[in-house]
C-alpha cells in the first residue's frame, strides 16, 4: 500500500508536470500560430471538391499535401493510400506500445463552392476578415483537422507525446463515403485504436462550449420524373399534357402535413423516442431566438409541431428538398412544356432509423404515388446511419477534462444535426467509441456561401487536443 507521503508526492508531481505541459504546449503554440495558420490557410487554396470529377487533379494534389504537413509535424509515417475512390492519408506517430492509441478521422475533401456570385471573397484563395477565414473547406473539415496535425507538431516537438497517434484523413466524406468503409475493413490492424477522435461538427459558442453526443444519419435520393418525350410548346400542347414540374411540385408537396410532420408511411416508425427528462435537459442549452432567426435570414422558425428548434434539429428525423430543376432556367421567357424534372431528396435520421430501411421508404414513396400521366425513376445517392455516443466512457471524459481545462467550462452534451456516414462503420469494425470534439459554430456557413472558420477557434482547438491525449492516458492508467 501507499504510504500517504509518498501519495502527496506523487500528487505534487502531477501538479508540477500538469503546470510543465501547459507552460510547454502555450509557449509551442504561441511562437507558432502565425505559421500553424498560414499552412491552414495553404491547405484551403487547394479545390478538393469530392463531387466534381474535374477536381480529381486537385484531390490528388490535397492528399499529397495533408501527407506532407503529417510528415513536417513530427509523424513517423504518412502514405497516401489508395481506395475504389479517391485516397485515404494514413498517418501515425507510435511511441510505445503499452500506451494507448488514438485514432483521429478527419477529411480532406470539401463541398462544392457553388454558387459562387454569393462569395464575398473567392472560395479557394482565404482571406481573414473580422478575426476568421474564409474559404471552402475553413471549417469543414480542413481547418479542424489540421488543429490535430498542429497538436500533434505540438506534443512531438515538446516531448510530451504520451499516446500513441493515427490519423485517417479521408477523401469523400462530402459524397457519403463510400469507398472508406471496405478501406477500414481491410485495414482493421493498421487503424487500431483505443478511442477515435473526430473534429468535423461544431460547439455552441465560445463562450458556451459543447461537446456533440450524436450525429444523425442520411438517406440521400433523386427523383426524375418524365412527360413528354421532347420540350413541348406551351401554347400549343399545354393544358393537354401532364407537366412534369407541376407533377413533381405536387409529389413533393406531399411530404408534408399542415403541421410540418413528415406523411411519408412508416418515416416515424422506428424513430427512437426520446425521454422527456433528457428533452428538458436539451432545451436548457442556451437558444437565442431572435438571433437565429437574424443569423440564418429567416423571416420565421419553421418545423415539426409539438418539438423545439434545438429538439427539431438533433432528436427528429427531417426531410428536405436539396435541389430542383426542370424546363427553361435561362434568361427571359421561353413558353416550354419540358420533358423533364428532377430534385435531389434527402432525409435525416435518428437513432434506430437505418438509412436502407429509409432510403427504400422514400424509393417507393415518390414510385408510388406517380400518377399515370408521367414516367418517375428514383434512385439512391448515399446514406449513413446516425450514432450516438455514451457520456461515461474514458474517451467524453477526457474530452470535457480537456475542454474544462482550457475553456474554464463543463462542455455542455448535444445531439449535432448532422451527418458523419463512416461512425457507424468506424465503431463495428475497430470495436471502439467515436469522441466528437468539433470546434466550429453553426453560423461558419458549412456547405453554404462564404463558410468561414473563427481563427480563435482554430487556436482554441490546438490549445485543447493534447489535453484530451495526457487524460485520455490519464483515464487508462
Ligand atoms: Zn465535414
Amino acid at each position: 500500500m501507499i504510504s500517504f507521503k509518498k501519495f502527496i508526492f506523487a500528487l505534487l508531481r502531477k501538479q508540477n508536470y500538469t503546470q510543465f505541459y501547459m507552460e510547454a504546449w502555450k509557449e509551442y503554440q504561441e511562437n507558432n500560430k502565425e505559421r500553424f495558420l498560414k499552412e491552414m490557410m495553404d491547405l484551403l487554396r487547394i479545390p478538393s471538391v469530392s463531387a466534381k470529377s474535374e477536381h480529381k487533379q486537385d484531390m490528388a494534389a490535397c492528399a499529397d499535401a495533408v501527407k506532407k504537413s503529417f510528415l513536417d509535424s513530427g509523424a513517423d509515417r504518412a502514405e497516401v493510400m489508395q481506395t475504389d475512390g479517391f485516397p485515404v492519408v494514413f498517418a501515425e506517430k507510435f511511441i510505445d506500445e503499452n500506451k494507448p492509441t488514438v485514432l483521429v478521422y478527419g477529411h480532406y475533401d470539401v463541398q462544392p463552392a457553388e454558387p459562387l456570385e454569393l462569395w464575398h471573397s473567392k472560395p479557394f484563395e482565404p482571406v481573414i476578415k473580422d478575426g476568421k477565414v474564409f474559404a471552402r473547406g475553413s471549417a469543414d473539415d480542413k481547418g479542424q483537422f489540421f488543429m490535430h496535425v498542429k497538436a500533434l507538431e505540438t506534443m512531438v516537438k515538446t516531448n510530451t507525446l504520451y499516446t500513441n497517434i493515427k490519423f485517417l484523413i479521408e477523401g469523400e466524406e462530402e459524397v457519403g463515403s463510400p469507398n472508406l468503409g471496405k478501406f477500414v475493413e481491410e485495414n482493421k490492424e493498421l487503424l487500431k485504436a483505443d478511442v477515435i477522435l473526430i473534429s468535423d461538427s461544431s460547439m455552441l459558442s465560445l463562450e458556451t462550449p459543447s461537446l456533440d453526443v450524436g450525429v444523425r444519419g442520411l438517406s440521400y435520393i433523386e427523383v426524375e420524373v418524365t412527360g413528354p418525350a421532347r420540350d413541348l410548346h406551351s401554347g400549343t400542347y399545354g393544358g393537354a399534357v401532364a407537366n412534369p414540374i407541376t407533377v413533381l411540385a405536387k409529389m413533393i408537396a406531399s411530404c408534408h402535413d399542415e403541421n410540418n410532420h413528415i406523411t411519408i408511411p412508416g418515416f416515424y416508425d422506428d424513430v427512437l423516442e426520446v425521454p422527456e427528462k433528457e428533452r428538458a435537459l436539451m432545451n436548457k442549452a442556451p437558444f437565442d431566438e431572435d438571433e437565429y432567426k437574424r443569423e440564418t435570414g429567416s423571416k420565421e422558425l419553421w418545423g415539426e409541431k409539438g418539438y423545439t428548434t434545438i429538439e427539431r434539429t438533433g432528436i427528429r428525423p427531417t426531410l428536405e428538398i436539396n435541389g430542383i430543376w426542370g424546363g427553361y432556367e435561362g434568361e427571359g421567357a421561353k413558353t416550354v412544356l419540358p420533358s423533364k424534372a428532377t430534385a435531389k431528396i434527402s432525409a435525416r435520421l435518428v437513432p434506430n432509423q437505418t438509412s436502407a430501411k429509409m432510403t427504400k421508404k422514400l424509393l417507393d414513396y415518390f414510385t408510388s404515388i406517380a400518377p399515370s400521366s408521367v414516367t418517375v425513376k428514383a434512385f439512391e445517392h448515399h446514406g449513413g446511419e446516425p450514432y450516438l455516443t455514451p457520456i461515461d466512457s474514458k474517451g467524453y471524459k477526457a474530452a470535457k477534462k480537456a475542454i474544462e481545462t482550457t475553456f474554464g467550462k463543463t462542455p455542455v452534451p448535444v445531439r449535432g444535426g448532422g451527418s458523419i456516414p463512416i461512425c457507424t462503420i468506424l465503431e463495428k469494425e475497430l470495436g471502439v467509441k467515436i469522441i466528437f470534439m468539433g470546434f466550429g459554430l453553426d453560423s461558419d456557413n458549412l456547405h453554404s456561401p462564404n463558410e468561414k472558420y473563427g481563427i480563435e477557434n482554430f487556436n482554441k482547438g490546438i490549445e485543447t487536443i493534447p489535453y484530451f491525449h495526457k487524460y485520455f492516458v490519464e483515464g487508462n492508467e
